[in-house]
This record gives structure tokens, C-alpha cells and sequence, in this order.
């Protein structure tokens, strides 16, 4: 049977004029299709989005690099202090990166750092994106569920254990109530970050031996975090926050 090929050539065009092309995905199918079989499935929907990402974000680091070659006080070339290396982690995979150190100007004199990247990771490089929906969803769903969603739809390379999420959503926590401040300008709203839940079962089973536990930290504005978690039993259930007290709460 005859097969139909389409090949997917990214053009990159980083000067005016000057165009290069890469394939960057090849998609087949025969010509007797199916309904699954029109139009792209999402595991090359996946490839594709990662096969761009990764001819793209290298591009922008490399331009990226010769854009920061000269001191913008005096002009003069600065001199390169050899690179490191990063795994750009995004939506749409983990580029690797080799990212350019360069010296800081005699000019600037100072006796602050001798050198500085190219493009500051702050110790994270992770795209706001990724950090931002992680982030979105863990506020939803338990922790193990939203890095089985994001792995199965998006091109995230590597599993995506749940302890990932939680720290990412630690780490955007802050910054959102942050956001949530300046936007609302209302200091006193508290702001739900993340819930995660369990159960908890007897090792001798049993009928009523076991029973769900629900954990979550809410952040004020101001910064102030209060960590909770309850077991929501049918009617009325224990509240145990970590100042140490315990309430009686309704955990619906
Ligand atoms: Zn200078």
C-alpha cells in the first residue's frame, strides 16, 4: 500500500535574508485511513512541539550570547569566561544548554563578580509557563495526578514524579501571592496554593480501618503560611493546622 510522507522543515531566519532550514518532524500514514488515523496523533503532536523547542531555544540562547559581547558602558568586547551547562526545563521538553560566561568590564571596576551568564537562570531554569501551570493544576488535583496529566499531554521529558510538582508549586507559591497582592490590593485575601490527599489504611484491613486525609498550605498575603490538613469523615472532621491546634471542621 502506498504511503503518503510529510515532512515538516522548520525555516529559521536569525539575520534578514539568511534562511536555514531544518526537518524537524516526518509524519506517514497510507493511503487507506482510518478515523485514527487523520490528522496528527498526539504522541507526533508532542514530538513536533519538542523538536521545535529544541531548535529554537538553543537559536535564542546563541543569539542571545553574541547580542551580550560587548560592554554596553564602554563598548569594548568582553572577554569569555567559558560556559556551564543547564537543562532548560518548558512545556514543551528539557533543551540542554551550554549558556556563556563572560568577564565583567575593567570598566565597571567594583569589587563585585568577576563574571556573569548571559541569561540568569536564578538557579532554576525552568520556563515561567511550566512553573505557572504546574502550578495551576496542583491546586486542583493531588500532586501525583497533575504530573501524570502534564506528562501524558504535553513533551515533558523524563517521569514526572510528583515530588516535581510539589516543588515547583513551593517555589511558584510565593511569587503568585505576590501577584495576588499587588493585583487585588486587597492584603487581607488569603490564597490556596496547593491540596494534596491520601488515604491512610490499617495493615490489618478491614471494614472503616481506613480513612482519607486532606493536606494543604494557604499563603496570605503578607506572606504568612499556614499549613492544614483534615480527614473528611461524613459528617464533621478533625482540623489539625500547624499552630498546633485542632478544630473541629467541616472539611467539604
Ligand atoms: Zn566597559
Amino acid at each position: 500500500m502506498a504511503k503518503l510522507v510529510w515532512r515538516v522543515k522548520l525555516v529559521a531566519e536569525l539575520q534578514p535574508g539568511v534562511a536555514t532550514e531544518t526537518e524537524v518532524a516526518r509524519i506517514e500514514r497510507y493511503e487507506e485511513a482510518g478515523l485514527a488515523d487523520l490528522g496528527l496523533r498526539l504522541e507526533e503532536a508532542k514530538q513536533l512541539t519538542a523538536a521545535l523547542q529544541a531548535e529554537i531555544v538553543p537559536a535564542q540562547v546563541a543569539v542571545l550570547s553574541e547580542c551580550h559581547r560587548s560592554c554596553v558602558a564602554c563598548g569594548c568586547t568582553l572577554a569569555s569566561k567559558g560556559h556551564y551547562r543547564v537543562r532548560f526545563r518548558s512545556l514543551f521538553g528539557d533543551v540542554p544548554l551550554r549558556v556563556r560566561r563572560l568577564l565583567i568590564c575593567p570598566c565597571q571596576g567594583g569589587s563585585g563578580a568577576k563574571s556573569a551568564a548571559i541569561l540568569d537562570f536564578g538557579g532554576n531554569p525552568v520556563a515561567p509557563e511550566l512553573a505557572y501551570v504546574t502550578a495551576r493544576y496542583a491546586a486542583l488535583a493531588p500532586f501525583g495526578k497533575v504530573a501524570a496529566l502534564l506528562s501524558e499531554l504535553l513533551p515533558m521529558s523524563g517521569t514526572q514524579h510528583a515530588s516535581t510538582v510539589r516543588n515547583r508549586t513551593r517555589r511558584i507559591g510565593p511569587i503568585v501571592v505576590q501577584q495576588h497582592a499587588a493585583d487585588t490590593a486587597k492584603p487581607t485575601d488569603p490564597v490556596v496554593v496547593g491540596l494534596d490527599g491520601g488515604y491512610v489504611r490499617s495493615r490489618h484491613g478491614g471494614e472503616g480501618r481506613h480513612f482519607e486525609v486532606i493536606a494543604g498550605k494557604v499563603i496570605d498575603a503578607e506572606g504568612a503560611q499556614h499549613r492544614f490538613a483534615c480527614s473528611p469523615s461524613p459528617y464533621r472532621s478533625r482540623l489539625f493546622t500547624n499552630a498546633g491546634s485542632v478544630h473541629e471542621h467541616d472539611c467539604g
